[in-house]
């Protein structure tokens, strides 16, 4: 057992001899004031460890135990010295600090001088003043890294928290040698001290610079919030200002940071969390004068944006910089999904204010041309029932043809007036129940001036009612658009058929023809607000590209929709699905139906932005 205590005691020694070297090493490479006070401390307890080993114990020599209690001292004044790196030491806890070394060294020259021989219970007083002084000196930043580190990004935390306990474990091992006395200088205490210093060690050493595999174990639990985090940037910040917000509060929480913010390439301030864009300004331009110095130091990474590099800095809180390079390589990552989100906030707001300006547009163009019409419609009228005098035939024809046009363009206005209240929420539904039979009927009758002698409808009804629960009129526009389409698109002519029929709880009504069809790398287009499929073929014909999108966003709003099938050079088919009556009295008592009209009738009212 004594062989392997001494085998031990070799082991710890050489183990703190190895840490002392990794360090330095690690130090050389990575170099910072910190770092070098944590270096510091940690060499010189290598050292003292290794002195203790190559002496004789026996015989001690008094230079040599002078130099290890200096070291051990230092060792530990150097660990209050790191932590002075992050939180100023007061002056007077400074000058408090120096006299307890100078007192201390006194101690220890009095000790291997003037004290060698003396009485054991001296002998441990003094050990225990040295000692004490050296607790004090590490046990106060360890105690105050412990509880500085419950605020932190995980690898921060865990890496204090290693240097914490590794140097707690080493004051309470060295405490309990002394007073424990003699009991626990058997052997078998021997080995059992020493094995738990063979466990400090690697403790110590991964607190200076964990292996990448433990910092992505600790960090694991990180990465769902991270996940979380840029799926809040991309997915659900409504707008530019409050994702940049967003943005920077989640770097500052990644960095463990005090403050963060957000320029613009010209250095405008976006987002600030945590400090005005003054101070922001100030740190940001100390920075630039004097990357190092500055106290409270910014970690800024370049934003790349379309219109230049913006930046997005994290003020350091006091453990940042020393103990974050891993998140500042995490932030200049997390950046580039910041950059993604703000070019997505832009380009949607880009598009919502183009769209904006449609529904605008849309407003006004159909009020403003609504009275004209009107009236031009009345004197049309006129002119064609003889009221304002008797017309020859060319008269005649010319009133025709006005009274047509007139007529198409009240359709258009009708089409812009629904697809603006569409859009502002304007639209209220009156659901009746009602037979789709006679729906389609009305339907195919307001279609048939359109047809000529190239086309044939075919209306194909079932025997048995199709009820369904639906606004009547907008339906039978619907189905008269849909019709009004396969004429239109069909310039050659051919069979038009407009099927009807109800199954499984769903009334259908599908309006084939064997027209120009649509490419399958348009169809996308259909149903958009203005979507036209312009080709050779179709780019004579009139149209405004609304009839699709109003009839989709009426079929959706009485719970159904449109479907199209179609071949290019065949023909097509577009099938409005609308829920049977049943059907809809079961998922409206399921729903939450506030506003209804007189009885039998229901209103529906629309305030949602249709997109698609
Ligand atoms: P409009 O007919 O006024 O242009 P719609 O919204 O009714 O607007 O239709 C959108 C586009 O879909 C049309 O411009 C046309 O390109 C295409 N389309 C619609 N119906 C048919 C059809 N039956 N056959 C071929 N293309 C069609």
């Amino acid at each position: 057992m004594t062989q392997a205590a001494a085998l031990l005691q070799n082991l710890a020694a050489a183990g703190f001899v190895a840490l002392g070297v990794a360090i330095a090493y690690r130090w050389y490479r990575e170099r910072g004031r910190a770092q070098a006070m944590l270096a510091l401390a940690l060499i010189t307890l290598a050292v003292v460890a290794a002195l203790g080993r190559v002496g004789d114990p026996q015989h001690p020599l008094a230079v040599l135990s002078l130099v290890e209690i200096v070291g051990f001292l230092l060792s530990g004044y150097f660990v209050l010295l790191f932590r002075n790196e992050f939180i100023p030491l007061g002056s007077f806890a400074f000058q408090a600090a120096n006299l307890l070394l100078a007192i201390s060294i006194v101690v220890g020259i009095l000790d291997v001088t003037a004290l060698a021989h003396a009485d054991p219970r001296v002998a441990t007083v003094i050990v225990l003043e040295i000692i004490g002084a050296w607790a004090i000196f590490t046990g106060e930043p360890i105690a105050r890294f412990w509880l500085a580190s419950r605020n932190l990004p995980a690898v921060q935390r865990a890496r204090m928290r290693f240097l914490s306990f590794g140097f707690a474990v080493l004051i309470a091992i060295l405490f309990i040698s002394v007073l424990g006395g003699s009991a626990l200088r058997s052997p078998t205490a021997i080995v059992v001290t020493e094995l738990v210093v063979l466990m400090v060690i690697p403790a110590i050493y991964v607190s200076f610079a964990p292996p990448a595999l433990l910092r992505r174990i600790w960090r694991m639990g990180e990465e769902d919030e991270l996940r979380a985090a840029i799926q809040d940037l991309l997915i659900f910040s409504p707008t530019r200002e409050v994702l940049a917000e967003r943005a920077a509060t989640w770097a500052m929480r990644l960095l463990g940071g005090n403050a963060a913010f957000i320029t613009d390439p010209d250095g405008k301030f976006i987002a600030n969390a945590g400090i005005d864009p003054a101070r922001a300004a100030h740190l940001m331009a100390e920075q630039r004068k004097n990357p190092l110095g500055a106290p409270d130091r910014v970690v800024a990474v370049p934003l790349p944006l379309t219109d230049g590099q913006g930046s997005l800095g994290v003020v350091a809180g006091p453990f940042s910089p020393v103990f974050g390079t891993e998140e500042i390589t995490q932030l200049r990552a997390y950046a580039s999904s910041v950059s993604a989100g703000l070019e997505r906030a832009r380009v949607t707001e880009r598009m919502a204010a183009i769209e904006s300006n449609k529904t605008q547009f849309l407003n006004l163009a159909s009020h403003e041309l609504r009275g004209p019409v009107t009236v031009i419609r009345g004197y049309v009228s006129m002119l064609e029932g003889g009221l304002l005098g008797h017309l020859n035939d060319r008269g005649r024809k010319a009133a025709a043809m006005m009274s047509a046009k007139a007529s198409e363009m009240n359709e258009l206005i009708d089409e812009m007036v629904e697809a603006a209240r569409l859009e502002d929420g304007g639209l209220t539904l009156k659901l009746v129940e009602s037979d789709l039979r006679d729906i389609a009927r009305s339907a195919t009758f307001s279609v048939a001036p359109l047809v000529d002698s190239r086309h044939q409808v075919d209306l194909d009804l079932p025997e048995r009612r199709v009820r369904v629960k639906v606004d009547p009129d907008r339906t039978k526009t619907i189905i008269a658009n849909l019709l009004s389409n396969a004429i239109k698109y069909s310039p050659n002519g051919g069979p038009i058929t407009c099927h009807v029929r109800a199954r499984a709880g769903i009334a259908r009504v599908a309006v084939s023809d064997h027209g120009l069809g649509i490419a399958p790398q348009n169809l996308h287009m259909l149903f958009t607000r203005f979507g036209r499929v312009i080709t050779p073929e179709t780019e004579h014909l009139k149209g405004t590209g609304l009839g699709l999108f109003l009839g989709r966003q009426l079929a959706r709003l009485q719970g159904g929709d449109i479907t199209v099938i179609s071949v290019p050079g065949k023909g097509s088919t577009f099938t409005l699905h609308l829920p049977s009556a049943s059907a809809a009295e079961a998922s409206a008592n399921g729903a939450t139906s506030s506003a209804h009209g007189a009885a039998g009738e229901e209103r529906v009212h629309t305030n949602r932005r249709s997109t698609d």
